[in-house]
């Protein structure tokens, strides 16, 4: 059996907290906080404390989903991209570029929600966009 610690940082807010996931023979068991972390000394919020237990959910989204015919499918990237693209085209080109809003996460870094404020204003010409953080 081997047992491992890995430190990391929690993916859930832009808090940046650090911990260790304990790993038993390659599988996530665990996770620790960092008392050396400059952010958290130590605490974790009970996102971080049970942030182990997502990662190997059988219920995890691990590919995209399209609905057909009322029912939601799995589809690869490149069909759901293609969709998507088509469908921001078509909805800009009907209903113009404020019929549009893009929706950015706590959990994507700064620089992806950059480039997705970027896409947004540059790419489709809307300044329609909002973070879940303000929920
Ligand atoms: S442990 Fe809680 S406060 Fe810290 S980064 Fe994760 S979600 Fe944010």
């Amino acid at each position: 059996m081997e047992y491992k610690t890995t430190l990391t940082t929690c993916p859930y807010c832009g808090c940046g907290c650090n911990f260790y996931l304990e790993t038993v023979d390659g599988r996530i068991v665990g996770t620790t906080p960092a008392q050396e972390a400059p952010v958290n000394h130590g605490r974790l919020c009970v996102k971080g404390w049970n942030v182990h237990e997502f990662v190997q959910s059988p219920k995890r989204l691990k590919s995209p989903l399209l609905r057909k015919d009322g029912r939601l499918v799995e589809v690869s990237w490149d069909e759901a991209l293609e969709f998507t693209a088509r469908r921001l085209q078509e909805i800009k080109e009907q209903d113009g570029p404020d019929a549009i809003a893009f929706f950015a996460s706590a959990k994507l870094t700064n620089e992806e929600n950059y480039l997705l404020q970027k896409m947004a204003r540059a790419a489709v010409g809307t300044h329609n966009i909002d973070h879940c953080a303000r929920l």
